[in-house]
C-alpha cells in the first residue's frame, strides 16, 4: 500500500455569500493519478484553488505528507511539492524560457538549470522556440509549456486545471500521452476535467457535483454505477 500524498477533508468555501464547496474531500496516493471529474460550475476549479491556498478553506483540512497544509501559504506549498497548473498555463507576455524560470523560481540555479535542459529534451518545440513569447505558440505548445512550466519546480503532486481547455482531440492526445510519460516516472496527478478522455490515465475517480463528491472509485467501478455511467459516458 502506498502512502497518500495529498488528503482533503470536509472542505468548505464560498465566494462571498455564495457556498460554493460543501463538505468535499479527495486524497491522493503516492505515484497515483487522480481525476475530478465534474461538469462546467460544478466547483472543480475552486476545489483546487483550496487545495493550493490560493482561496481560503472556511471549513475543512487538507494534509500533505501529514502535514496540516489548511493555513499555508501558496508559495509555502509549492516548496513542499504541490504545483498548480491553471487552465491558461503560464505568462503569454513573457518568453518561454522566462516562463519556465519562473516555474523553477524555487529551485537552486544548478538544479533549473538541468532539469531545463531534460525538459527542452522532453519538449523539442519548445526548445527550438525558447526566445519566443509564449503568445505566439499555438494552444497545444502553451498546454505544454504550461506542463514543463509545472515540472520546472520538481513537483511530486501535480495539479492541473483542466488540461484539455480549448484544445483539439488530437492535441488533448498528446498531452495525456506526456502526461502518461511523467506519470510513470512516478509523478503524482490529480486532474479537473470535464473531458472523461483523462480516464485513461486514471487509477481513481472522484465525481464534483454541486460543490459535493458524488462518486469515488476506479474507473471500472465507475463504469459498473449504472446512473454515474450514464451521467459521464451517455447512454451507453
Ligand atoms: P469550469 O469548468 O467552468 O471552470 P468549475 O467546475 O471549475 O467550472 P468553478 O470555477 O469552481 O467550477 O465555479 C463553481 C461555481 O462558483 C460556479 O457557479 C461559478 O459561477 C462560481 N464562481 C467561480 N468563481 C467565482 C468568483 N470569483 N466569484 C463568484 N462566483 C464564482
Amino acid at each position: 500500500m502506498t502512502a497518500e500524498l495529498l488528503e482533503a477533508q470536509g472542505l468548505e468555501a464560498a465566494y462571498g455569500r455564495v457556498q460554493v464547496l460543501w463538505g468535499a474531500g479527495l486524497s491522493v496516493r503516492e505515484r497515483e493519478t487522480v481525476v475530478l471529474l465534474g461538469a462546467n460550475g460544478a466547483g472543480k476549479t475552486t476545489l483546487l484553488k483550496v487545495l493550493m491556498g490560493l482561496i481560503a478553506a472556511s471549513a475543512g483540512e487538507v494534509r500533505f505528507q501529514g502535514q496540516d497544509i489548511t493555513r499555508l501559504r501558496t508559495d509555502r506549498r509549492v516548496r513542499l511539492g504541490i504545483v498548480y497548473m491553471s487552465e491558461t498555463s503560464g505568462f503569454p507576455g513573457l518568453t518561454i524560457a522566462e516562463n519556465i524560470r519562473i516555474g523553477g523560481q524555487f529551485v537552486g540555479a544548478a538544479e533549473l538549470r538541468r532539469r531545463t535542459a531534460e525538459l527542452y529534451t522532453v519538449f523539442p518545440a519548445l526548445a527550438e522556440r525558447r526566445r519566443a513569447l509564449a503568445s505566439s505558440l499555438s494552444g497545444g505548445q502553451r498546454k505544454m509549456l504550461g506542463v514543463a512550466k509545472a515540472l520546472a519546480a520538481g513537483p511530486k503532486l501535480l495539479v492541473m486545471d483542466e488540461p484539455s481547455a480549448g484544445l483539439s482531440p488530437l492535441f488533448v492526445k498528446e498531452v495525456i500521452h506526456v502526461l502518461a510519460r511523467f506519470r510513470e516516472q512516478g509523478l503524482s496527478l490529480l486532474i479537473a476535467e470535464q473531458n472523461v478522455k483523462f480516464l485513461e490515465l486514471a487509477d481513481r475517480v472522484y465525481t464534483l457535483d454541486g460543490g459535493r463528491i458524488g462518486f469515488a472509485g476506479t474507473v471500472p467501478q465507475m463504469r459498473a454505477d449504472d446512473a454515474i455511467r450514464r451521467a459521464y459516458f451517455g447512454l451507453k
